[in-house]
């Protein structure tokens, strides 16, 4: 009766490692920054830019690429900003 005590609480304390090394594992880092890209577009044109265009020396107004996209801007062609 002893052994399996014994041997039951050696499966318990394995048990309760391989539970705790998952957790120790750090967490994958998550690319936010593709998904949240920062573009520019004008007051006037209808195109949206990275922030190094030259189109942008008159006004420079900053949005995610996804509400660019939603607001019907196109990407410029001379800076060519992600899609
Ligand atoms: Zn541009």
């Amino acid at each position: 009766m002893r052994r399996i005590i014994t041997l039951l609480l050696a499966v318990f304390m394995l048990a309760s490692v391989a539970a705790i090394i998952p957790a120790r594992e750090p967490a994958p880092q998550q690319q936010v920054q593709t998904k949240e890209q920062t573009v520019y577009v004008t007051k006037t044109g209808k195109k949206y830019h990275t922030a190094t265009c030259r189109y942008l020396a008159k006004s420079k107004i900053p949005m995610s690429l996804k509400d660019a996209k939603t607001k019907g801007y196109t990407p410029c062609s001379v800076c060519r900003p992600p899609q």
